[in-house]
């Protein structure tokens, strides 16, 4: 608590600091007075946002204090559940942030899981932080209806949504760890990893059909490391018992035929070399998903996938197409060796960051032998390059 209101840390990183003191000890879940029981995660994120809010609250009330101001603005926010959607933004006495606003009301401002707050109000100087025209237009906003699976949803319900996907996500992590450390059988926990994974591009999917932003730190506020990328060859091999290591061990796997394409369309447009084999192109992704994914750049952004254009410059073209085509030169391009890639994340310096219009922002990390570029917002590897 005195972390943040002092600003030496950010509220994510008491989340988690809190958090593992509290698993480490062997906590899982609180139970409240009242017979609810929470995990432990949500429970920690609730009492820091509300105790952040009290801090805040016990300060404006002494300022309005000295200043002597009858009258309080309270903010305003998207996806503010509807009946704080009703009052926000507005200007109000301290007797209607009572009797409007709920205030001290657990359902309430400054209740619990309310993120608004209020500041001092002096009619004739203060200017309102928002005009009645642009309350509407947020609540207007905030009622458009999106659909999704055949369902609809107003930004409220959406934001809903989201935390319920993260939630479920967060128990199959901790199932996966929980069957992990009780040694269970490989084919339960792969069962986990796969419906964690499912959950995960529903959640992707979901998120960017609402326009909202995916919230990584709520699923991974666990602190957990579990391993949940799902190497379906091993699942293969293991249902088979076969491990001869040749293609037919790969077979039916739907993840393998888009590889597999996406290889022959990359040899086929010059992308990479046809001297790199589709076995091998196979094999560097799941090496990739191995010792990549998961991988933390010196700014803490968690690698999360890798995509086929990082690949191909991975593997390296005899002539680069996109040269050729503009002025016929012949470009050879060299690969980047897993080790160079691995050094550039885990070590490699800041260089640059660049808004790519529309697709988020990447930045470059320069490591002794590559440079290596991901998208900041999704971990994703978009290049790498070899330095001369
Ligand atoms: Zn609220």
């Amino acid at each position: 608590m005195m972390d943040i209101e002092s600003g030496a840390f950010s509220y994510n990183t008491v989340l988690e600091r809190t958090i593992n003191t509290m698993t480490n000890s062997g906590l899982r879940t609180i139970d409240y007075a009242s017979g609810t029981s929470s995990r432990i995660e949500v429970a920690v994120r609730r009492a820091l946002m509300t105790g952040y809010g009290q801090v805040q609250r016990y300060m404006t009330d002494q300022v309005a204090e000295e200043l002597g101001t009858e009258y309080f603005e309270v903010s305003a926010h998207g996806g503010a559940r509807p009946e704080h959607a009703e009052w926000q933004g507005g200007v109000y006495t301290k007797d209607e942030l009572y009797s409007i606003c709920g205030l001290d009301d657990a359902l309430g401002l400054c209740g619990i899981n309310c993120y608004h707050s209020y500041d001092p109000f002096f009619p004739g100087i203060s200017k309102r932080r928002y005009t009645d025209d642009q309350l509407e237009a947020l609540k207007a906003e905030e009622a458009k209806e999106i659909e999704f699976n055949g369902k609809t949803y107003n930004k409220y319900q959406a934001l809903q949504e989201q935390r319920k996907m993260e939630r479920q996500m967060r128990k199959y992590r901790q199932d996966i760890d929980l069957l992990t450390k009780g040694e269970a059988d490989e084919e339960r926990i792969q069962a986990k990893r796969i419906k964690y994974q499912t959950k995960y591009s529903q959640y992707k999917a979901f998120s960017e059909r609402m326009e909202l932003p995916m919230q990584r730190d709520r699923i991974y506020a666990d602190g957990l490391k579990v391993k949940t990328e799902n190497p379906i060859e091993k699942i293969i091999v293991s249902k088979t018992g076969i491990d001869n290591g040749s293609k037919t061990s790969y077979n039916n796997s739907p993840l393998e035929d888009k590889l597999r394409k996406q290889y022959r369309k990359d040899v086929k447009e010059g992308w990479i070399t046809a001297l790199f084999s589709e076995d091998q192109y196979v094999k560097l992704y799941y090496d990739l998903q191995d010792k990549v994914v998961g991988l933390k750049t010196i700014n803490d952004i968690e690698v999360t996938d890798t995509s086929p254009h990082f690949m191909a410059r991975m593997i390296g073209t005899s002539r680069d197409p996109k040269i050729y085509a503009e002025d016929h030169r012949i470009v050879h391009r060299n690969g980047v060796e897993m080790e160079d890639v691995i050094d550039a994340i885990k070590n490699g310096e800041v260089a640059k960051t660049q808004s790519t219009t529309g697709k988020g922002i990447s930045i470059t990390f320069y490591g002794n032998n590559a440079a290596v570029t991901l998208n900041q917002e999704t971990g994703i590897l978009i290049q790498c390059n070899l330095l001369m």
